[in-house]
């Protein structure tokens, strides 16, 4: 999870109910900060339809 600049914004997506929410790394426990993404999204749970179909969405709003 140490490979996104720090203005990528991460978005979880759940691709059960479409409820989207930017993810902060810091909400990681330790010993997830430095996992691969597939292993955070595998513990991802919807918070709107509790569903484990989190996706992370990378994506960067700086205008280049
Ligand atoms: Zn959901």
């Amino acid at each position: 999870m140490n490979v996104a600049p720090h203005h990528m914004v991460i978005m979880a997506e759940c691709s059960a109910c479409g409820e989207a929410r930017e993810f902060s790394k810091t909400s990681l426990p330790p010993g997830l900060r430095h996992a691969e993404v597939r292993e955070v999204e595998k513990r991802l749970k919807c918070a709107s339809c509790g569903a484990k179909a989190g996706k992370l969405r990378f994506g960067s709003y700086r205008d280049d």
